[in-house]
């Protein structure tokens, strides 16, 4: 059990950090939600096991550098959460034990983050975010240019208000396609891109994005009598407030307006992933009053995670890195959680037969743990005379013969020269996890691989900035921006050479250990298996296959190779701790540093959890400047960018 507690606040904590300071969730909420619950659970059953870094102790996420810190004077709050009716009739039960005659005001659930507005005289003065609930970050300047936020009331009030900024879904339409169209990662959700638009520290940035908001709260003493006099009166002062509530005076009528919610969420020109239904009455709200986390006034009902029905037109089969061959079913295009949907994953040919998925079936489709489409099931009913999905004999990209090991679920492509293979692998030695070379995406891979350029990692860092310029669609400027970039990566600790390398079971946490222990690549390489093996963390598996990738030829030869190009085959050291204080901030180093090395300074600033980019854009959070910077310091201050000095790095 107390094994069990550990491994949930642990990787809580690591979902709450992705979610709320990087915006960049690797899990569903209703995953996250799952696990929550579990903890919940667990720390009722055994009080005395609850662990103090728990993330039930706290609201929201860490405070980031690159804003100021702002304390609330007034705190904000979490709302507990229902996911079913019979939590709502709990909810209910506590309310009417102190109010029977208590009504409800049932009001949608923005998928946003929640902000807090100042005014003063009718004047803006302070905008922030949540934070931990007390101490928030200050983005007056963001806030200023999301259009419906008025800058000066309709009366010259002093009032602090509460609600939620959102992305449209209009706006995140045009966002991710430009995004993807200028080959930057796409943002997961219109949450995201909310929470990633508001952190930026380039004002212009937001507001070319079309962020909209909800105001729902005043915080500050007010003379209103309910909720709906509150939300009346913010509309009177000139902010935007939701008008699709609707009065309860029953769960049968919350249930009611819940179900017409769910049958309309997907018109609506924003997410919403819930409903929050609140005592109306303020003079109740204020004798029910609050627990450390949220008011014992309200209650969030969040929906289940969203599933649909769509027809399989297709199905493709595609090699990985691996050589596992993975089917993908192309649907009948449905708007699912936010985002139209045309392909999901089949998984594997047995999952396939297990669930008798046929081509021309209709299917239900929903977006599993890791906000990938999966296909769940067959709807029985809807089947005609369906095509039964053929497993491939030959690979789809090299066309050798395919192999179904008895022991494993996965059909494989062993052919070592397999291009979709070789393409993968070098597609996941430039990823952000491994070496990080940006503009080294897929595309850009397969131009340099089919043009001979590039056959194996090694042959990344033979690349001259002369050899990019003959690749079709390469510039002066885009050469040596990718040049620089894999020059950059030669300075990477390295684990993430290990886990670039992409050897069968060591994923990144695992080459961190081994790293850690063995100081250096080459130290690794020697190691004998059963040692590996008794590694905690480690086991069996990792430790044979890292031996027979380090035993073969192939394997001495490439790390010879790496290692003769410059490439760093060291621990270094930089692996952000816990909440480190430039987490999420991407930082560019320009300039001669006097006393730190440029592998040491940069080194610091991962260990800071920064992620160090080799040249300024928009998207760079601060430039540590040192004598002599030119160009890329001037880039910096034209665009407004925090500039900070070696003395103020040497001082973290
Ligand atoms: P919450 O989202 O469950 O609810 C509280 C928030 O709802 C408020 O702070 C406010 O911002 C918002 N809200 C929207 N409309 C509102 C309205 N009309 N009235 C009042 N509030 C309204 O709580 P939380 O603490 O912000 O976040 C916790 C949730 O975040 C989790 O339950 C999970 O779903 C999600 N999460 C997901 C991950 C992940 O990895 N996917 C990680 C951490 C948290």
């Amino acid at each position: 059990m107390e094994n069990r507690m550990n491994e949930l606040v642990e990787r809580l904590n690591q979902y709450a950090k992705e979610y709320y300071e990087l915006d960049n969730p690797s899990v569903s909420d209703a995953e996250y939600d799952k696990l929550y619950r579990e903890l919940v659970d667990l720390e009722t059953a055994n009080p005395e096991a609850v662990l103090p870094n728990s993330p039930t102790h706290r609201v929201g996420g860490k405070i980031l550098s690159g804003f100021e810190k702002y304390q609330h004077q007034y705190p904000l709050y979490s709302l507990q959460d229902a996911f079913s009716r019979e939590e709502l009739e709990a909810f209910d039960t506590r309310v009417r034990k102190e109010f029977p005659h208590a009504t409800y005001i049932c009001e949608l659930k923005i998928d946003g983050l929640s902000i807090s507005l100042t005014y003063e005289n009718g004047h803006l003065v302070v905008g922030a975010t949540r934070g931990d609930g007390s101490v928030g970050e200050n983005i007056t300047e963001n806030l200023k240019r999301v259009q419906d936020i008025p800058l000066t009331l309709s009366a010259p009030e002093n009032i602090t208000v509460r609600g939620e900024c959102y992305m449209p879904r209009a706006s995140f339409d045009r966002v991710n396609q430009a995004r993807q169209e200028a080959g930057e990662a796409e943002f997961a959700n219109p949450r995201n891109a909310a929470a990633g638009t508001l952190r930026q520290l380039d004002t212009g940035v937001v507001a070319s994005r079309g962020l909209a908001t909800f105001l729902y709260q005043v915080a500050s003493p007010t003379v209103n009598d309910s909720q709906s006099h509150v939300l009346q009166h913010l509309d009177e002062l000139g902010f935007v407030t939701n008008h699709e509530y609707h009065f309860a005076k029953s769960i049968d009528d919350v249930w009611e307006f819940i179900e017409k919610v769910a049958a309309m969420r997907d018109s609506l020109p924003y997410d919403i992933d819930g409903v929050v239904i609140k005592v109306n009455d303020l003079a109740m709200q204020d004798e029910l009053g609050f627990t450390v986390k949220a008011p014992r006034w309200a209650v969030a009902y969040k929906f289940p995670a969203e599933e649909k029905q769509a027809q399989i037109l297709s199905v493709d089969w595609t090699v990985g890195r691996t050589g596992v061959v993975t089917p993908t079913a192309n649907l009948s295009p449905v708007q699912l959680a936010g985002t139209t949907v045309s392909r999901a994953t089949l998984h594997n040919v047995d999952y396939i037969a297990e669930k008798d998925i046929r081509i021309g079936d209709t299917v239900i489709v929903y977006k599993a743990g890791d906000i990938i489409p999966a296909v769940l099931r067959v709807v029985e009913e809807k089947r005609t005379d369906q095509l039964v999905i053929e497993t491939p004999q030959t690979c789809p990209s090299c066309g050798s013969q395919l192999l179904h090991y008895e022991d494993e679920v996965a059909l494989r492509c062993i052919n070592p020269i397999c291009s979709a293979q070789i393409m993968s692998r070098l597609e996941h030695f430039a990823s952000r996890d491994a070496m990080n070379i940006a503009g080294l995406g897929s595309s850009i891979v397969e131009k340099l691989y089919r043009a001979e350029l590039v056959k194996d990692v090694a042959d990344i860092y033979r690349l001259e900035k002369s050899d990019l310029l003959k690749v079709e669609g390469f510039q002066d400027k885009s050469a040596e921006k990718l040049h620089q970039a894999i020059q950059i990566s030669k300075e990477n600790s390295a684990e993430r050479l290990l886990f670039g390398l992409g050897i069968r079971h060591v994923g990144s946490k695992a080459s961190k250990i081994l790293l850690e222990k063995f100081s250096n690549l080459e130290n690794l390489a020697q190691t004998g298996a059963e040692e590996i093996a008794s590694i905690d963390g480690l086991g069996q598996v990792i430790a044979k296959s890292l031996n027979s990738f380090f035993s073969s030829e192939g394997a001495q030869q490439l790390l010879t190779e790496l290692k003769e190009a410059g490439v760093n085959l060291a621990y270094l050291g930089q692996v952000a701790q816990e909440g480190a204080v430039l987490s999420g901030m991407t930082v560019v180093l320009t300039g001669k540093l006097e006393r730190l090395k440029r592998s040491e300074a940069k080194a610091k600033l991962e260990s800071l959890g920064a992620n160090v980019a080799g040249s300024v854009s928009k998207k760079t959070s601060l430039v540590v400047a040192g004598a002599d910077a030119g160009s890329k310091l001037a880039k910096a201050q034209e665009l407004g960018i925090e500039i900070r000095d070696e003395a103020w790095l040497e001082s973290l």
